[in-house]
This record gives C-alpha cells, sequence and structure tokens, in this order.
C-alpha cells in the first residue's frame, strides 16, 4: 500500500485537500515572496526578532519516511519579538528539498526555487501547555524559514554536516538515532537577520492554518554531497525489502509548490 499521502504523482500535493480538507484553505502554505509586493513594515525591527537556543537542545533524529526531523527537547530555547505576541518554544526541526539542485525549496522569491528550505518549528509556550494543543491554534506555531543553496562550503561543519553523518543509521523510514554530540542550532540561521513574514500554515498534512511564518532574506551554503545523502534516504521501512530496492522508495523530493497568497499581507523586516 502506498502512502496517505506523499510526493508522488498519485499521493503528491495536488491530491491532500481530497484526504485533508483544511489543505484547501484560504491561509495555505507555502507561498511566493512577489518583492513587488511585499509591504516593508518598521514596527517589526522595533519589536526585534531574537531567539536563544543551547548545544544540548538537539536530542534525536528520525526518518519520518517524509524526510529528517530532528527533535528537540524545549528547555531553555526561545523565539520572540517581530511578529510574535509571545513566546515560543523549538519542538523539532527538518529540511525540505528536490531532486536537483534548481528546485526544492517551499516558498519561492520572485518565482525562483532554492535547492532546499530548512524549517525550524515552535509553539507558543505562553498561550498553551503543549506542541500537540499549539499546532491547531490560529496563533499555536513560528516557524523559521532558511533557504539552502549549493556552494562550496565549511559554513555546515557544526550544522548540517554533522546532521548528514547520522543519515546512514536512518536511511529507512521509522529510524531514529541519538544525537550524542553537541549541535549548535545558532550556527544552522544566517548572519544577516532580515526576513519576510507572513500568516500561513503547516506545509504537510493535515496543513493546519496555525503558522506565523518568518522566512529569512539571506541563504545558507550545503554541500551537494550532503544534499545527495537526503536524497538517498527512503520512505519505506527497512523489511520492505521488496519496495526497497525501487527507485521510487528514494526521498528525492519533498516539497510542497507555492499556494495562492490571496489577501494576505506579506510584510518585511530590513531591506536586502
Ligand atoms: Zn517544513
Amino acid at each position: 500500500m502506498s502512502q496517505d499521502w506523499g510526493y508522488n504523482d498519485e499521493n503528491g500535493p495536488s491530491t491532500w485537500a481530497s484526504k485533508y480538507p483544511l489543505a484547501a484553505g484560504s491561509r495555505q502554505s507555502p507561498v511566493n515572496i512577489d518583492r513587488k509586493f511585499v509591504t516593508s513594515d518598521t514596527s517589526l525591527s522595533a519589536n526585534g526578532l531574537s531567539w536563544k537556543y543551547g548545544d544540548n537542545n538537539a536530542y534525536r533524529i528520525v526518518n519520518t519516511g517524509y524526510g529528517w526531523r530532528v527533535d528537540t527537547n524545549a528547555q531553555g530555547t526561545e523565539l520572540k519579538g517581530g511578529p510574535l505576541a509571545a513566546v515560543y518554544k523549538l519542538e523539532q526541526f527538518h529540511c525540505h528539498w528536490g531532486s536537483s539542485n534548481d528546485h526544492g525549496s517551499e516558498h519561492t522569491v520572485d518565482g525562483k526555487c532554492y535547492a532546499a528550505e530548512l524549517h525550524l518549528v515552535h509553539w507558543n509556550s505562553d498561550k498553551y501547555r503543549s506542541f500537540n494543543e499549539a499546532a491547531c491554534q490560529p496563533d499555536g506555531l513560528a516557524v523559521l524559514g532558511i533557504f539552502l543553496e549549493v556552494g562550496d562550503t565549511d559554513e555546515d561543519e557544526d550544522g548540517l554536516k554533522r546532521i548528514a553523518s547520522l543519515i546512514p543509521e536512518i536511511e529507512h523510514k521509522g529510524q531514529s538515532a541519538d544525537i550524542k554530540f553537541t549541535l549548535n542550532i545558532n550556527k544552522l540561521l544566517p548572519s544577516n537577520l532580515h526576513y519576510w513574514t507572513y500568516l500561513g500554515s503547516l506545509t504537510t498534512p493535515p496543513c493546519n492554518e496555525s503558522v506565523t511564518w518568518i522566512i529569512f532574506k539571506q541563504t545558507i551554503k550545503i554541500s551537494e554531497n550532503l544534499l545527495n545523502a537526503f536524497r538517498k534516504m527512503k520512505t519505506v521501512e527497512e523489511d520492505r525489502k521488496e519496495l526497497v530496492k525501487s527507485e521510487e522508495c528514494c526521498l528525492t523530493k519533498n516539497y510542497r509548490p507555492p499556494l495562492p497568497l490571496g489577501n494576505r499581507i506579506l510584510r518585511e523586516c530590513g531591506s536586502i
């Protein structure tokens, strides 16, 4: 049996709304960021965005069948300011990518796709008691989005490279590995903090309309080797041998294409 939802022709994004009605809503993500229609908002910089992550927050990496996800203990983590009216805690982070380097990001900028997009998912711990409770509230989640571009780099030495070193242990769906080294989550973020922000949704079913999106304008670099390691992950469990060898089971792409912005407002902080 194929997965209930996925990224193939038969179960891909265009089919999600038939099983997950929220996916047909008017506050969906991702969107194309059309820079002609962005509103500059000085109140965003006055109420500066800030975050706090420690070296020991990331404790486990999982193959979800849709990509890798790093789970974090929320202890001491904090995201606040900018468009956010509360303090949010980090729950997990994960990545979306494509089968080649010219596509893979979920958000696009003036129609341009990036090779991959990192999402740091936070929940509103001022108002709600848990991630699950927050995940279906309009102000429940805040996601930081970071575009990844392929290039020669040692910038990912401490972050993405260390994550990729665990990918062989989680080749198949359902596998997980403990993260025993320190992982500096701050290194996954760009140095320039200018961003776009808008109200949207989760980009995977059930596509809850609960996310305040904050997308950084500056990209970070990733080596092609790391992206290729991500693309070799499998969408099926190890014991499904009849399927495991098939090319179709490789996680070559896991992104949802942009949805209409409609009458939502895209605001920006900073003008790079
Ligand atoms: Zn995501």
